[in-house]
Order: C-alpha cells, then sequence, then structure tokens
C-alpha cells in the first residue's frame, strides 16, 4: 500500500463530504491505520443493487451487493467483486444513460471512512488479493466491523480476480453497531442530496459516461449556471455621456455607430425629465449583467418604438441586413416562406445597448434554448388583469399560485410585468415539450381560478372576459413570449419588468410599474435578482 501519511494527505485534499464519526480508537482496532474513504452507492440498473466501494491506494476497490449491506450480524450478503472505479465516481449522483453498462440511476447512499481491523488488512490491496478483507466503518448509516471474504476460492471454478464474477461474501461483526433485522431498504435517501433515487431519476444533475476518461466522465445536465458579464465601465459610460447627438461609442472591444442620442423615447412620469436614447443605451449597457443571462442562449424578438413609446411600435424579429457582423444571428430551418427566420441572439454588453440604439425598446426572449428550440426551459404563469381586476386582485391571484406551487413542491418566482400584472416563471427539466407546459399551467391555473371565479374569465376573446383577469396558459408556445426580466415596457418613464420575492407580494408599495430604469439598478445593488437562482434549475413538473 502506499505510503499511509500521503494516503492521508491525498484523503483530506479530497474529502469534500461531512463526516462526524471519529475512527474507533482504543482495543478494538488492532491497527492504527489513517482512514480512507468508503463510499455505497444504491444503484438501479437492470437489477436493484448497492455499490459497496472502499478507497484502495487511490482506486475504489467495488463489490455489487444484491440486497445491500446491513448491520444484521446474521445476515450474510452476497458481494459479487467488481472491476475497480476511478476515484472521480467517489461522489457520483445521477445516471447513466440507458444502454450503456450499468445504463440506470445512483444515489450517494452511504459515505464516511474506513480502515482496516488486523495487521493482516493493513496492505487493504494484499487482503483483497488474498480474499479476506476485516474493516471498520464510519459511516452515515454503516458503522462498525465488516468482514468481506471471497468465497469461491478456486479461482479456476469461480472468476479470476478482477473479471468481475468472484463471488464474496460481505458480514458485519456483532459489536455495539450491530443491529438485527436492520434492512438497507428502510433507509433510502442519499446522504449526499436527501433525494431517493426515483427523486434523482426525475431531476438527474449529472450523468456518467464511462467511456470516457474519468476526469471528463461526469457531465453536468441542463444549461448548468449561466455566464457572467462585467458591466461598462465608468470609463465607458463617461465617453457615451460626453457623446454629442451621434458618434461612434467604444464599449468592451465593440465600435457601436450611436444615432439620435438625444431623441425623447418615453414620456417623463410627472414631475420627471422624459427619457432619451442616450438614457436607454446607458440603461442596457449597465443592466446587462442581470438581463443577459436570461437571453444569452435563445432567439429574441424585439417591440421596437424608434419615434418613441407614445407612437405605435412594431413587433420586429428578422436581423436586417445593415445589423453589424458581430451580432450573434440563429437561422431558423423549419420555417415557411415569409416567416422570420434570421433572428438576434443578443449574448454581449454591446449587443444589449445596440438593441436600445435600434429602438428595441421592449425584449421578449424565447422560451426555449437553442439549439433545441421546441423544448421550453421554463413554464410561464400569466396574470393578465382586465380593465376591472384591481392590482389588488392580480396580488391576491398571485398568492393563491404560490400556495398552489408550494403545495406542489416546485419552485418558482413571480416578477412584475411593468404594465399591470404579475407573471410567475417555473424553471423546468430538460425533456419537456411546450404541449406538456400549456397543459400544466393550464391544470393549475384551473384550480386557482376556481377558488376566485369572480376574478377570473376563460373566455378567449377580450370582450367577453367582462373585464376579468385571464389566466394565460396559452403564452407557453414556441412561438409566443414574455417580457424578458429587466426589460424596459413603452410607457411613461420607462418602467421595468422586475422579479420580486414571494414575500414583496405583502409590500403596501408594491406596483407592476414600480420600477423604471432609473430605479431598477439601485434595486438590484440591494437585493440582486430573486430569480436568477432558478434559470436552469432540473426541475420536473409533478401531477396532481
Ligand atoms: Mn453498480
Amino acid at each position: 500500500m502506499a505510503d499511509p501519511q500521503e494516503r492521508l494527505k491525498t484523503y483530506r485534499a479530497k474529502r469534500d463530504f461531512a463526516v462526524t464519526a471519529e475512527p474507533a480508537g482504543g482495543a478494538e482496532v488492532a491497527v492504527a491505520a489513517p482512514a480512507a474513504r468508503f463510499v455505497v452507492q444504491r444503484h438501479r440498473a437492470s437489477r436493484l443493487h448497492y455499490d459497496f466501494r472502499l478507497e484502495v491506494d487511490g482506486v475504489l476497490a467495488s463489490w455489487a451487493v444484491p440486497q445491500g449491506p446491513t448491520l444484521d450480524p446474521k445476515a450474510r450478503r452476497l458481494a459479487v467483486h467488481v472491476e475497480d472505479h476511478p476515484i472521480e465516481y467517489f461522489d457520483f449522483e445521477g445516471v447513466i444513460p440507458k444502454g450503456s453498462y450499468g445504463g440506470g440511476d445512483v444515489i450517494v447512499w452511504d459515505w464516511g471512512t474506513w480502515q482496516p481491523s488486523r495487521p493482516a488488512d493493513a496492505d487493504a490491496a494484499a487482503a483483497i488479493d488474498q480474499g479476506e478483507l476485516h474493516f471498520d466503518l464510519q459511516g452515515e448509516k454503516l458503522a462498525g466491523r465488516f468482514v468481506l471474504v471471497r468465497t469461491d476460492r478456486d479461482k479456476d471454478k469461480g472468476g479470476t480476480k478482477g473479471s468481475g464474477k468472484e463471488q464474496w461474501l460481505l458480514l458485519h461483526k456483532k459489536d455495539e453497531h450491530a443491529q438485527p433485522g436492520w434492512n438497507p431498504e428502510e433507509h433510502p435517501r442519499s446522504v449526499k442530496t436527501g433525494r431517493t433515487n426515483d427523486e434523482v431519476l426525475a431531476a438527474p444533475d449529472v450523468e456518467w459516461h464511462s467511456d470516457r476518461p474519468a476526469a471528463e466522465a461526469a457531465v453536468q445536465l441542463g444549461s448548468g449556471p449561466p455566464p457572467t458579464w462585467d458591466p461598462p465601465t465608468a470609463e465607458e459610460l463617461a465617453a457615451l455621456d460626453a457623446l454629442g447627438k451621434a458618434g461612434t461609442w467604444a464599449l468592451q472591444g465593440q465600435e457601436l455607430k450611436l444615432t439620435n442620442l438625444d431623441k425623447v423615447l418615453f414620456p417623463g412620469r410627472e414631475g420627471e425629465a422624459p427619457v432619451t436614447k442616450r438614457e436607454l443605451i446607458r440603461y442596457h449597457a449597465q443592466v446587462a449583467p442581470f438581463m443577459l443571462p436570461y437571453l444569452y442562449d435563445r432567439p429574441v424578438n424585439l417591440n421596437r418604438f424608434p419615434d418613441g413609446a407614445d407612437k405605435p411600435g412594431f413587433w420586429h424579429k428578422e436581423v436586417p441586413s445593415h445589423a453589424p457582423e458581430w451580432l450573434t444571428r440563429w437561422r431558423r430551418d423549419d420555417v415557411d416562406p415569409g416567416e422570420t427566420a434570421l433572428y438576434f441572439v443578443v449574448d454581449s454588453v454591446p449587443a444589449l445597448a445596440w438593441m436600445a440604439n435600434y429602438g428595441g425598446l421592449e425584449l421578449h426572449a424565447w422560451t426555449s434554448r437553442l439549439p433545441d428550440v421546441h423544448q421550453p426551459t421554463w413554464a410561464l404563469i400569466d396574470i393578465d388583469p382586465g380593465p376591472k381586476v384591481t392590482f389588488d386582485d392580480v396580488v391576491v391571484l398571485a398568492r393563491l399560485y404560490r400556495t398552489a406551487l408550494e403545495h406542489l413542491g416546485v419552485a418558482g418566482m413571480p416578477k412584475v410585468t411593468g404594465k399591470r400584472g404579475i407573471q410567475i416563471w417555473v424553471p423546468i427539466a430538460d425533456g419537456y415539450s411546450f404541449a406538456d407546459t400549456r397543459k400544466w399551467v393550464e391544470k393549475v391555473s384551473r384550480a386557482v381560478g376556481a377558488t376566485v371565479p369572480e376574478l377570473v374569465s376563460w373566455e378567449w376573446e377580450t370582450n367577453r372576459r367582462h373585464g376579468l383577469a385571464r389566466l394565460d396558459y396559452t403564452q407557453n408556445a414556441i412561438n409566443k413570449t414574455l417580457v424578458a426580466p429587466f426589460s424596459a415596457r413603452p410607457a411613461a418613464g420607462a418602467p421595468v419588468s422586475v422579479p420580486i420575492e414571494w414575500d414583496e407580494l405583502d409590500d403596501p408599495d408594491l406596483r407592476p410599474d414600480r420600477w423604471t430604469i432609473r430605479t431598477v439598478l439601485d434595486r438590484l445593488a440591494a437585493v440582486g435578482d430573486p430569480l436568477h437562482p432558478l434559470i436552469g434549475r432540473q426541475q420536473q413538473l409533478p401531477d396532481f
């Protein structure tokens, strides 16, 4: 075995889990060896088994135990000696793709430290070779003295060492940790995340590809956390302020040709100055680190108001031929003639600033990410108030959704629209279709609406809704979009759509258009974005 101090150093360097139990001392342990790690993974492959793994000389010596390890001293559990696993597998919890070896789901069922119990076990690799290892475990579920012993000692009849066919037995000695009748299936949760195999299968974070080098075998599922962007520097902002009516602005390595900088794009609110294009460009550059996580990997639809928010605007999707080369574009290939084929993808601070100069006053990002635009990443709830519905009523509806989502154990966050309504954004796992999210949001919305029928209409046509609110699940479709978080809205003062905490629904000062491009940056500096942690979360939508 390698130098024990060296092994301990490696162990300490690698340990990333909490173990409270200290190695047992005194007469019980004949060998004062440093502890190495052990892990037991509950693995549902073609057959359920528990993979029992001991860290030995930098690899995981492994046995597959169909009935699982137990503290019952009377039990003799079959343990099939299988190939060593790489140390990178130690804390793997996730799925192994169907069709590959061991395809199924895995949880970290127990982990902790182990040490040899007899002098003969001090060289664990040699003891395993000899077919008998006595050791002590300090895990969160398993503890006390165990024995692994090979039963098919005649190697010619059984498998050969390392062939994956050797039959061993796993036993627990009679000691103070022994518990007659102890059943591992009655302790089904992961010690790493508290989840069951079913819960991991429903929302796996990681996939293991054993055909790859160990360091690259664990593949993060979903989009992972979004990238980050730097805000513009004070010098860059000062250069924008110093430009005349038009000019070239150097921003993060791009030259932006800006025009009509002093044009009014939004009338002012009462007692406030109107909002100019320069101010919107400045805002887009400054809010970019908060807004780009919602935009950078999706097509975007622009609501353009080149003559200002008090003149009619129009939807603009197609990238114009004069757009600069450096803007990212996405070509949709499944379109009919006349439909938009070339979309903007706003993935940098200069790109977001360019949108403001282009009169792209309001940005709506797609609910799906590239490249699979048929797979939504959010289930969207849209509380659309009718003329007779007050904002207080909208808040009542939002609170009912909060209760419904809590009841279902589903994470979501509210967001004021900057106009009159509230939306609720629910992150979802890969694999859903828009038909799935539409159906699910409709079901939740019907349940919510049934509790306050006096507030809600299910009529499609506005004039048949009698001024009541609409709980619009139909926004869950590939070609429908909701306003992006932190986008301005075309109204006086340049109000902004802003994600909020659930408890802010109780704030008497809350208004759907409370924040504007002049005030939301202070809010972000103070409280950040409560929706950001939900971006890319792999969450299943439960049946109910
Ligand atoms: Mn296995």
